[in-house]
């Protein structure tokens, strides 16, 4: 039996609606992107939705709008995809890595608020010495869906007078709480903006796409002007009947605007997904339900007061129990039809980074210990029974072959 990683969740619905906005005659942004943008705000309740072709546009419209500036810094944690931190290089400004909470994955808030204190007293941080640029942004990622505490974030933020910018690639729907006597607050609420992914295994997909949200009606504006070479906001009427050939450049933007056609897919997907939501959940609770009693495993680590979204399912490998590494965990995994990933190198041990700040691979240490453990197994809405039934016991077999 052969398990993919992901497969798309795509039927009929999205078929008819792609389809028909192929026959519409309208393919670039139009109606339905602003449909698409108004629904997607209403759904995470915020009042500006700016649908972009990639998160990665999002996030780095989110810190044009913000106005960072060369020789400025942007806190971002070190476990986390490629993006998070290269869109801070756009502007010739600095990322300051963070380390991993070694629960959740997601960046560490004692951590966070020590690089701030340090940066602010002109102290030496990893990888970087005074005089510091200003301090911008931080930039939290919850990874795998599991949301970090906002109000935390904020907190620390405010004290430190920086942005913040959530990297929300992984949560839709997601939320948390203080406790159970505090409401859920959604992904992207508490935060300056919120960039969403659709790219083609996130939580909803228009093949390729994004959003950023944000209450803030100046950085809504500037994201929306930036992501259309920076013509003025009228321009967006040429998209409408009400529009005309007129318009302004006011500053030299981007071409990140989002089809119709992707916005066609994304208006279906989002109306699925609750459905799609709590197909991952069932897969996810069969997942903890397997390996509940597997020793030689570490499952994710679900937080109190969190709605998690589920995108990935991420086992640590009990290494020192196993004669086998995590690269040959994968490859026995392959050979056996299953396709995993690793969720992800650290971005301070890419090439990149350490050519560019030097760093050791212990100067993050609980990154570094999660690197060498981390498997994503697959998890996926319509993942079939006898697929998981096989990946469960594939694994449990292999621990088992392997224990030392
Ligand atoms: C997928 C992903 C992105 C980038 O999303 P794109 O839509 O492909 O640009 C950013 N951050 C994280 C954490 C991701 O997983």
């Amino acid at each position: 039996m052969q398990v993919p990683f992901f497969r798309p969740s795509v039927g009929e619905a999205e078929i008819e609606a792609v389809t028909q906005c192929l026959r519409s005659g309208w393919l670039t942004t139009g109606r339905l992107t602003k449909d698409f943008e108004a629904r997607f705000a209403e759904t995470i309740g915020v009042k500006h939705a700016v649908a972009v072709n990639s998160c990665t546009a999002a996030l780095h419209l989110a810190l044009e709008s913000l106005g960072l500036q060369r020789g400025e810094l942007v806190v971002v944690p070190t476990m986390t995809f490629a993006a998070t931190a290269e869109v801070v290089r756009y502007f010739d400004a600095t990322p300051v890595f963070v380390d991993a909470d070694p629960r959740t994955l997601c960046l560490d808030l004692q951590q966070l608020e020590s690089t701030l204190s340090a940066l602010r007293a002109e102290r030496p941080v990893a990888g970087l010495k005074p005089p510091y640029g200003r301090v911008r942004a931080v930039i939290p990622m919850h990874y795998g869906g599991q949301m970090v505490d906002l109000d935390a974030v904020a907190r620390i933020a405010r004290a430190f007078d920086v942005a913040v910018v959530e990297d929300a690639a992984h949560t839709l729907p997601a939320s948390y709480r203080t406790d159970e006597t505090t409401p859920w607050i959604s992904v992207g609420q508490r935060s300056d903006v919120a960039c969403f992914s659709f790219y083609a295994n996130k939580c909803i997909t228009t093949g390729e796409g994004g959003m950023a949200v944000t209450d803030r009606e100046d950085l809504a504006e500037r994201m929306r002007i930036m992501s259309l070479h920076g013509m003025s906001k009228d321009a967006w009427k040429r998209f409408t009947n009400a529009g005309s050939w007129q318009y302004e450049i006011v500053a030299p933007g981007f071409k990140y605007n989002l089809t119709d056609i992707a916005s066609a897919l994304g208006l279906t997907q989002l109306n699925r997904a609750q459905e799609l939501w709590r197909d991952r959940i069932r897969v996810a609770r069969r997942y903890l339900d397997a390996f509940a009693n597997e020793p030689n495993l570490l499952p994710p680590v679900e937080l109190a007061n969190r709605q998690h979204s589920w995108h990935l399912f991420q086992i640590q490998l009990q290494t020192e129990r196993l004669n086998i590494d995590r690269a040959e965990f994968i490859q026995e995994l392959k050979e056996r039809g299953i396709s995993a990933s690793v969720h992800w190198m650290p971005l301070h041990m890419q090439p990149y980074y350490v050519k560019l700040f030097g760093y050791a691979p212990e100067e993050f240490p609980n990154a570094n210990a999660a690197w060498q453990r981390l498997v994503s197994l697959p998890i996926f809405p319509g993942m079939t029974e006898a697929e998981q039934e096989h990946v469960i016991d594939t694994v449990s077999q292999l621990l088992k072959r392997h224990a030392r």
